[in-house]
């Protein structure tokens, strides 16, 4: 008999953060799953490679109930990683590990798996024809040829590298190419590809299935994304770790899939803030991947048209004293084919009236292109008809009870919705505080500029005397499972003439007919209090220009446009979108976050807290702090606590405090030894109702 670790489920400082004992007549090898008792429940358990204390009497412990005996193991590398993030992101190994397992695991039997691997085991549909997407792929570009080669160099073969290439400068094929290369290089290799969101572009996986299911068959991509059923979810988890999927696609969580033979990392959109997970163990599956590349020494490529400052960085080549950063830069400034990059143009909306939803020009602009059979994009970050209702009479306003925020005035359905707690009403009848029948808005929201679009292009017909059509796509509008997929399809089919939408349509899409974009109203980006939303804004509306002019335009055609309304036209952030620079724009942002002290130059993690009441939560926070401040060494800042800049949401007063260091290593250290006194301070503010510690937070 023997005594084995085990991890099972269990948060830090719950008394049994790390493995646990327990005994098995069978030689039980790490990384094996298997089923444990734990006080009166049976759950999973992780087999894990670590010292058990011998001092015990083997008699004293519980027995390992059942091993998953017909899984293979995950393998060491899996382990380091889950134990690496867990360090990292200051959650127990227990939490971490069985955040990284697909959740049915937990409730599955030994028999009941079998049965399941059975079927995955069964010859699935044989390999169709392949299409003309596996059988010619396109002849690469002098510029993807380029990047490819650098990415087959054997120096850059364990390395992590940064593919800088503008919007339709054809990263995706190189992902494709370089994974094909990889895949037939080894008759086993595996490789992850992950997107920020997967339901977004659907395109992309049917091309990926498209160009490799003909080369490696059917069954040879597994999607990983948290819309997938439980059982969907279980079953692409075994086909990758049992080596049958060669190619993983997935969202953040795939960082965490078994991958015994993996050979290559894609991460398409690096600077993607969904990368990061905003509860639980706040994972960045960017900077993982990262890790996990170096962990396993294959190659990891990040692709962006706006990468992150922090990966920009890291990829600055070496310069007088600086040796530069560890990432191999790589470009592809052109886009693919003749079609040039689209005009960026600013209207200054201070000429015009105040509440003008769309300058006259813009209007004409876009009449002109629809009636040239273009399509035209118009892009709102914000959903609803408008973000405050109010009296015209007293000072009432849509505030919501329990946040500090507005509801939403929402037109379609009559209701006032606030966007952060949920809370849902009809829209009143008249003002609650005076009687007065007479309710405005206040600003705008994308269901109000598709309303306006329909009516203005209501008053005339296409020239072949069909109505215009305008199509709003949001949060609201696709609400029912299938319908973004089929109004997408309506964009692509032409249907469409004027989509109207918030970042949903930005991202990612091949909208190949779309001639112009309109950005309506960006402006509130510019002043807020985050010092990354200068970055994204930048992102997005890259993103935006991104979508137009894709296609090659017919002779004569006029340049695809991207058009801002704007309060700041000489805003350099602009300037530098009108030059497509965003070399220049990084270069400006950089030179102000190392003047200010700021990320990629420091490190930092929140120590947010919520209480019925803000005291609360600032009294833990100071209380930590004071603790902290005891052991922590000169490198390390803590800043005093302060409240959120929206202070309360869902009836929760929620506070933080930033801590800082320029050293990385200096920040996990303390965050380390910080740990223990954090956990103690905490039992003594019962009022504090939830807390967490962010590492590398993405917004302040
Ligand atoms: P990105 O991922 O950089 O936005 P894509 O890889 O999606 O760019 O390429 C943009 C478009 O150009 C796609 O329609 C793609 O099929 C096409 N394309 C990419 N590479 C080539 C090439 N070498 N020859 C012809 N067309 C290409
Ligand atoms: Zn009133
Ligand atoms: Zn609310």
């Amino acid at each position: 008999m023997g005594i084995f670790s085990v991890l099972v489920d269990a948060p830090a400082h719950s008394g049994i953060a790390g493995a646990l004992d327990y005994t098995s007549d069978h030689a039980l090898k790490a990384g094996m799953l298997v089923r444990v008792p734990l006080g009166r429940r049976e759950v999973l358990g992780l087999v894990w490679d670590c010292p058990t204390s011998t001092e015990l009497d083997p008699q004293s412990l519980k027995p390992v109930l059942a091993a998953y005996t017909d899984l293979p193991p995950l393998n060491a590398a899996w382990c380091k990683l889950v134990q690496f993030g867990a360090q990292y992101y200051q959650r127990s190994w227990g939490e971490m590990a069985h955040q990284a397992l697909p959740p049915q695991l937990r409730t599955l039997s030994d028999e009941q798996l079998q049965r399941r691997l059975k079927k995955l085991n069964t010859p699935g549909t044989p390999p169709q024809a392949p299409g003309p997407e596996a059988l010619q792929p396109p002849t690469p570009t002098p510029e993807q040829a380029q990047v490819l080669q650098a990415l087959q160099a054997p120096a850059a073969q364990d390395r992590t590298a940064l593919l800088f290439g503008s919007t339709g400068s054809g990263k995706t094929e190189v992902y494709l190419r370089r994974m094909t290369d990889v895949l037939q290089h080894h008759p086993q290799a595996q490789a992850l590809i992950m997107v920020p969101e997967i339901n977004l572009t659907p395109q992309l996986e049917e091309r990926v299935r498209a160009r490799f299911e003909p080369l490696l068959g059917v069954g040879c991509v597994v999607s990983m994304h948290s819309a997938m059923t439980p059982a969907q979810r279980l079953n692409a988890w075994l086909a990758a770790h049992l080596g049958r999927a060669r190619i993983v696609l997935g969202t953040r969580l795939s960082i965490f899939a078994s991958i015994p033979h993996l050979k290559l990392i894609v991460v398409d959109e690096e600077h993607d803030p969904s990368y990061k997970q905003q509860e639980g163990a706040r994972y960045s599956a960017r900077d993982l991947a990262v890790y996990r590349g170096h962990l396993e020494g294959v190659q990891v490529i990040l692709g962006s048209a706006t990468p992150s400052l922090e990966s920009w960085f890291q990829s600055r080549p070496a310069q007088g004293e600086d040796a530069g950063g560890r990432y191999l830069r790589l470009a592809m400034p052109s886009r693919v084919g003749d079609s040039a990059l689209p005009d960026v143009k600013t209207v200054d909306m201070r000429m015009m009236p105040k509440g003008t939803l769309f300058a006259p020009l813009l209007l004409d602009a876009m009449r002109e292109r629809v009636d040239r059979g273009e399509q035209v994009m118009v892009l709102l970050n914000r959903r609803g008809w408008a973000p405050v209702l109010m009296c015209t009479e007293c000072d009432w306003k849509s505030q919501c009870p329990h946040c500090t925020a507005y509801r939403v005035f929402h037109r379609e359905d009559r209701t006032l919705r606030c966007h952060h707690c949920g809370l849902s009403s009809r829209v009143p009848r008249h003002c609650p505080s005076c009687g007065n029948l007479d309710l405005g808005w206040q600003g705008r929201g994308t269901e109000q500029l598709h309303e306006h679009l329909t009516q203005w292009f209501a008053q005339a017909r296409h020239p072949d005397d069909r109505p215009y059509s305008v199509l709003r796509i949001d949060a609201d509008s696709t609400r029912h499972k299938g319908s973004l997929e089929q109004q997408l399809s309506q964009v692509h089919a032409g249907e469409v003439d004027v989509l109207v939408g918030t970042q949903m349509i930005a991202k990612g899409h091949d909208f190949r007919r779309m001639g112009m974009v309109v950005v309506a109203d960006p402006d509130g980006a510019l002043y807020s209090a985050d010092f990354r939303a200068p970055e994204r804004l930048f992102d997005l509306l890259l993103q935006a220009a991104g979508r137009a002019g894709r296609a090659a335009r017919p002779e004569g055609a006029p340049p695809a446009q991207v058009w801002i309304q704007t309060r700041n036209p000489e805003h350099p952030l602009f300037a530098a979108l009108r030059r497509h620079d965003y070399p220049g724009f990084a270069e400006q942002q950089l030179q102000e976050r190392q003047l200010a002290g700021m990320p990629p130059y420091t490190h930092q993690a929140l120590l947010r807290a919520e209480a019925r009441q803000l005291s609360d939560a600032l009294a833990f926070l100071d209380a930590a702090r004071t603790a902290g401040l005891q052991g922590a060494a000169d490198r390390i800042t803590l800043y005093p606590p302060v409240p959120m800049a929206m202070q309360k949401v869902a009836n929760a007063e929620r506070a933080q405090m930033l801590i800082e260091s320029v050293q990385r290593g200096a920040l996990q250290q303390f965050l380390n030894t910080w740990s223990d006194a954090l956990h103690a301070t905490r039992t003594q503010h019962k009022r504090v109702t939830r807390w967490a510690i962010d590492i590398d937070p993405q917004a302040i």
